[in-house]
């Protein structure tokens, strides 16, 4: 599976990993596809600052310590943000 070169061409190949990503789980390549995507692509900017605000509000949140519905609820920020870009 060859997922991880997409990172860097496909804006939801990069959501997949963003989370990863802050938390310095990502290899060094993987980490450089990410900010090579996000430095030729404005919106997926826009969304890794609103993720890194989120992640400063939760603080160091280990994972296995967030709600089971984190990553629904993350989906629906997601869903908004691209409603919102949608529209404008
Ligand atoms: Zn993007």
């Amino acid at each position: 599976m060859s997922v991880r070169e997409d990172i860097r061409t496909r804006c939801r190949s990069l959501y997949e990993v963003l989370s990863d990503y802050l938390d310095g789980e990502l290899t060094s390549e993987e980490s450089r596809l990410v900010e090579e995507h996000v430095a030729m692509c404005p919106p997926c900017q826009g969304y890794l600052e609103q993720f890194k605000t989120l992640y400063r509000m939760l603080g160091h949140v280990r994972r296995e310590d967030l709600p089971p519905d984190f990553d629904h609820v993350m989906g629906g920020v997601l869903e908004a943000w691209r409603a919102a870009r949608g529209r404008s």
